[in-house]
């Protein structure tokens, strides 16, 4: 970790908000700036170089020198470049994340990963995972993901999508159509995004009226929000409680194959999703994970910095740049 005197830049570019930060080398947040994210490729870029000109003046001011930025972000990537390419859920094509805040950053060196590696990697250097060798995290947000250090090693994969937790099938028979176009796949079923729609098709299965539903979730079906499907699980509505119990499962069979893939001594799992509602969502998921044959439990923890995950990760990228990707640059 750089010394307390060194500062750094770190960007989270999230399909609805974008979060910047000028944090010090321990880690800690002295600046943060957030705005929605541009929906078209150089309105984007305009709006990264801004952000980080104004933390650049920030750090100035304090007396600081900015060494390097990381930043986490919607995929898929080019990590190599630091290029965005054609996300599903923003009408962007190509940003050049990467030579954008090079320039402004005057040739520092700029770290861009995925948004959950970059969040795993956050939490292996600066939250709950320090100190363990082998670290898997999940986050169940909107949508699913997430990241793995095996042996003291950040996972990349081709194109640094490895751990792409949430493209894993849970379905074999593909009865779902999931965002990327895959069937029965994980995020599908048990995102923010995916539940509702696992909802309909769920209570269309079991026959329920009409009236049934409307009692329970007090609105129809066609509008329903994944918070709508969590306050009447608390008001105690059975179906949505029945209903829970079949995500449970589901999260149970995803978790289950992310530990059986990585080994991890401790799981991390955050996401707006789980932290929302960590009883309902992953509590009762790891009530039932001995029905997936593990011989070897995890220690499981909730994410360290909750909303922040992807932005102490990019501020985790910069402050300490991980070896394998560095030797790829
Ligand atoms: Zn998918």
């Amino acid at each position: 970790v750089r010394s307390e005197g060194t500062l750094v830049l770190a960007f989270d570019i999230g399909a609805t908000w974008l979060r910047a930060a000028l944090a010090d080398g321990g880690g800690r947040i002295l600046h943060r700036l957030t705005v929605r994210t541009a929906r078209e490729s150089r309105a984007l870029e305009a709006q990264l170089a801004g952000l980080a000109q104004e933390l650049l003046d920030k750090a100035r001011a304090l007396g600081g020198r900015v060494a390097a930025a990381g930043v986490g972000c919607i995929g898929p990537l080019d990590i190599r470049e630091g290029v965005i390419l054609r996300p599903p859920n923003l009408p962007v094509e190509h940003v050049e994340v990467g030579r954008v805040l090079r320039e402004v950053l005057q040739g520092l060196p700029v770290y861009v990963l995925n948004d959950c590696t970059a969040a795993c990697y956050g939490e292996w250097l600066l939250g709950a995972g320090r100190r363990v060798r082998n670290l898997a995290y999940v986050a169940i947000g909107t949508g699913i993901g997430g990241g793995a250090v095996v042996d003291g090693h950040l996972l990349l994969g081709w194109r640094g999508n490895a751990a792409e937790v949430g493209h894993l099938v849970v379905d074999a028979r593909g009865r779902l159509r999931c965002g990327c176009g895959g069937r029965g796949h994980w995020e599908a079923h048990c995102s923010g995004m995916g539940m509702p729609r696992f909802l309909a098709r769920w209570v269309s299965e079991r026959g329920f009226t009409e009236r049934e539903l409307e009692v329970a979730f007090g609105k129809e079906l066609a509008r329903l929000t994944v918070e709508d499907i969590f306050a009447a699980a608390r008001k105690g509505h059975s179906i949505a409680l029945e209903f829970l119990e079949e995500v449970a499962l589901l999260n149970a069979a995803g978790l289950a194959s992310v530990i059986s893939a990585f080994s991890p001594e401790l799981l991390i799992i955050g996401g707006s999703v789980a932290l929302g509602d960590y009883e309902l969502v992953v509590e009762k998921a790891l009530d039932r994970l001995g029905e997936f044959a593990l011989n070897q439990a995890p220690l499981v923890r909730p994410a360290t910095f909750g909303r922040d995950a992807v932005l102490m990760g990019a501020a985790a990228l910069a402050i300490r740049p991980p070896e394998e990707f560095v030797r790829r640059l």
